[in-house]
């Protein structure tokens, strides 16, 4: 389910952040409700990146990578880039972008 990718720092260009990646996926969710007793229903939750490390290379805390990938939308020719890389990658593009 949960796997552990190298990708692109987005301060220095390097290969140098370790990112766990949790694809989305059903969860089940009970509700009670007077009208129809109570219900099981299952939504999908959102897939997340979560930075581990910091940058080896610019020393960049992973907090601030983590920010960068968040709020990163201001420049979509970087984002092309870094989705070329994913797909290099062989991750799933359609479910990772997102996140950026
Ligand atoms: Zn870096």
């Amino acid at each position: 389910m949960v796997e552990k990718v190298k990708l692109t720092c987005p301060f220095c260009g390097k290969e140098c952040v370790d990112v766990v990646f949790t694809p989305s996926f059903f969860q089940a969710h009970t509700s009670r409700s007077s009208a129809s007793g109570s219900k099981t229903s299952f939504y999908k939750t959102k897939e997340k990146h979560e930075v581990q490390s910091g940058c080896s290379n610019c020393h960049k805390s992973a907090k601030e990578i983590q920010k960068a990938f968040e709020g990163g939308k201001k420049d979509p020719e970087k984002d092309k880039k870094i989705f070329e890389r994913l797909k290099k990658q062989g991750l799933d593009f359609t479910t990772i972008k997102t996140k950026f």
